[in-house]
């Protein structure tokens, strides 16, 4: 590979690598004399499917010179970073000659924008349409689309790329304003709205002929920024819930903060990124998605932000001692799985293993349920341990917490299962 190439490369995968819209695992491990294998951090990361499957993507920007001044961005026009532009030829040659080597299974497109948000579309569009008419590409394509980009060119998009996708980034029109003066939300939604209408129309053209196009056929996604500005977890969850009654949007991906411009005076003075309250939005998300729950349930008026030391579902279930116990032998699908400890596998199962004869602890243990945090919320044929009726939701609360309470502001990692 060319050393102008590589260098490119170096320059545009690490510009890319704050978009979380699809997870990067960030690795630098070169290879030995005796060794196999070379990973860098080449932009190289890995996204999961619907089914589970972990693929890898060459997640990388077009260019990262940018018209825009985002103040949460690193590669705002003001900022005095290394620049480069990859040509739509060179970056088609780049794909293909990673897939060839088995680097990676798909791609993940961003840019900067350049004289205007269509000038720029269109040379992302030459990428992906270079790549599956000229190279025969099939492999999955994530395309980011342009704030205030034109319909006809959403249009082309969606022809080639599997999934679309257009960043949200702040929440709420008025703070968007403040830290994204060249962008508004209409620019953000107009285009979403275009992705779903071509999305349904495509949907139903393929109905009656088999050949027509297919429409961006993994949907759409967005991307909300936490925690630079100051809506609530009431906000955003609010948010996503309007987000996913859209039929074709997919996923919203909530993005930590990161403080990569501290000398900005809008933006508030973190010291990490807000990966647990992260970590808590995606499981909230899950409530919404999976789990039946209601938006109001999860957040309110009265509890407008989300425990950061105990998860969305269990905060409802203490809250909510009336609902319990759950007899695990008579209750429907949805009483079980409103249960802390027991996932969707687990209430599955639980509904069709009852079938067969009246369920024990033991029974329960086999299924997979967590009995640690299940035992105060259910009620089964050998039932012994105390109801949260008997032991107080208080009590509860102390005996399922993590010893050490995190307050917030003091954010850390926790394992997402999504
Ligand atoms: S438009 Fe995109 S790349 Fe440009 S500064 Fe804003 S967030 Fe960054």
């Amino acid at each position: 590979m060319r050393k102008e190439i590589i260098d490119k490369l170096v320059i545009l995968a690490e510009s890319a690598k704050y978009d979380i819209s699809c997870a990067s695992s960030g690795t630098t491990r070169n290879n030995t004399s005796q060794g196999i294998g070379n990973a860098n951090g080449w932009g190289i990361c890995h996204s999961y499917t619907e089914d589970g499957r972990c693929v890898a993507l060459l997640k990388i920007m077009l260019t990262n010179f940018c018209l825009y001044d985002c103040a949460y961005c690193i590669n705002r026009r003001s900022n005095d970073i290394p620049r480069a532009a990859f040509s739509p030829k060179e970056l088609a040659n780049l794909t293909i000659e990673f897939y060839r080597r088995n680097y990676i299974e798909g791609l993940f497109l961003s840019s900067g924008i350049i004289k205007n948000p269509d000038h720029t579309m269109e040379r992302m569009i030459n990428v992906v349409k270079l790549l599956r008419t000229e190279h025969q590409y099939n492999g999955y394509i994530h395309m980011k689309t342009i704030p205030g980009a034109s319909k006809e060119l959403t249009y082309q998009a969606g022809l080639y790329a599997d999934r679309l996708s257009i960043n949200l980034e702040i929440p709420t029109e008025q703070n968007l304003k403040l830290l994204a003066p060249e962008k508004d939300h209409q620019s953000i939604y107009k285009p979403m709205h275009h992705i779903q209408q071509y999305t349904l129309e495509s949907k139903e053209d393929r109905k009656k002929h088999r050949n027509a196009p297919r429409f961006a056929p993994a949907g759409q996604s967005t991307q909300i920024i936490i925690g630079a500005t100051n809506e609530t977890d009431k906000d955003i969850l609010n948010l996503t819930s309007v987000l996913y009654q859209r039929p074709t949007m997919k996923r919203v991906y909530y993005s930590g903060f990161i403080p990569v411009n501290e000398y900005d005076k809008r933006l508030p003075v973190v010291k990490d990124v807000p990966k647990l309250r992260e970590n808590r939005l995606y499981q909230a998300d899950w409530l919404l998605r999976f789990y039946q729950f209601n938006v109001n349930e999860i957040v309110n008026d009265l509890h407008p932000e989300l425990e950061l030391d105990i998860d969305p579902k269990l905060s409802w279930a203490l809250r909510h001692p009336e609902y319990f116990p759950v007899d695990v032998n008579r209750a429907s699908y949805e009483q079980i799985l409103r249960v802390p400890g027991i996932g969707i596998k687990s209430a599955r199962m639980i509904v069709s293993a009852r079938q067969h004869g009246a369920l024990t602890l033991n029974a329960l243990k086999r299924i997979g349920v967590v009995l640690k945090r299940a035992q105060y919320f259910i009620h089964c044929r050998d039932k012994s341990m105390l109801t949260i009726h008997e032991a107080k939701p208080e009590n509860v609360r102390l005996a399922l917490i993590a010893p050490t309470p995190i307050p917030r502001g003091q954010p850390e990692q926790l394992s997402i299962g999504f």
